[in-house]
């Protein structure tokens, strides 16, 4: 039996979700990638094999083949990629160089000061900025705390709101020292909900079971009876209220669909 190293999901034709397959790393990482009329937007380039060389996975190649299929296939001009990340932790960032070495590409590196120029945030991490993909807006919601250089994306056209590693149906990682920031970066991302209509809320990683309050082990390859991908604008209201309860105190919080989880060592 094959299985491919990559899983690409057509969510519509300018909108797609990419999954790097457990036999590379039990990580198995999302990425996105969203169509407008003069650019590609890629979130995360995916994670190394879980091997003692950690090996790097060519992501490039499948995105630069699906971006030509995209041209194809709707009659349009070959856009140009910008290529940004929910957050700088290794198992979202390993093809990066890939990236950077092509040209025509822009690379925006994890950093808060380089997401802050290229969307255009006023002041880091209280206000919002936007990449414009031509007839497509992509707001930028810097939501520091499981990360520094956490960012939510936000697709006006899809009403998609991508929270990367700081919301998804799993275990919620967050330095102690983090605490009080996570909690403002969760309460301001319920801000925005409020005031925006949202379809889904698409994490970068699934380690819950279909059974609620279940999730799967570290390193788990293969989780047959996994919970969807897509969670809701409910579970974003129920972050802000679990970092409410934890009232800045390292305390686990579990909900059905997802759990809150303070670690003293530095964390993915
Ligand atoms: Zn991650
Ligand atoms: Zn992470």
């Amino acid at each position: 039996m094959t299985i491919p190293d990559w899983q690409v999901h057509e969510y519509n034709e300018d909108f797609y979700v990419l999954r790097e397959s457990g036999c590379i790393n039990p990580e198995k990482p999302f990425l996105y990638s969203i169509f407008g009329d003069n650019r590609a937007l890629l979130e995360d380039t995916g994670v190394a094999y879980d091997s003692p060389q950690k090996t790097v996975v060519p992501t490039a190649p499948v995105i630069m083949e699906l971006m030509n299929k995209w041209a194809k296939r709707s009659h349009h001009a070959p856009v140009s990629l910008i290529v940004i990340h929910s957050h700088s932790h290794r198992d979202h960032i390993a093809a990066d160089a890939q990236f950077q070495q092509t040209s025509g590409v822009q690379f925006i590196a994890a950093t808060p000061s380089e997401i802050q120029k290229a969307a255009g945030i006023a002041k880091w991490p209280t206000d919002v900025g936007m990449i414009d993909l031509g007839n497509r807006i992509v707001d930028i919601i810097p939501i520091p705390g499981h990360d520094v250089a956490s960012i939510a994306l936000y697709d006006r056209v899809t009403g998609n709101l991508m929270t990367g590693d700081s919301l998804y149906p799993g275990r919620l990682y967050v330095n102690e020292a983090q605490i009080p920031t996570y909690a403002a970066s969760a309460q301001r991302l319920a801000d925005f909900v409020r005031l925006h209509p949202v379809a889904y809320v698409l994490g970068t990683h699934i380690e819950q079971g279909s059974q609620l309050y279940f999730d799967y082990s570290r390193g788990t390859v293969y989780q047959p009876q996994e919970h969807v991908l897509q969670l809701s604008r409910a579970h974003v209201f129920e972050l802000a209220e679990a970092f409410r309860q934890m009232d800045g105190k390292p305390i686990k919080m579990a909900f059905p669909d997802f759990s809150v989880v303070p670690r003293t060592a530095n964390s993915q």
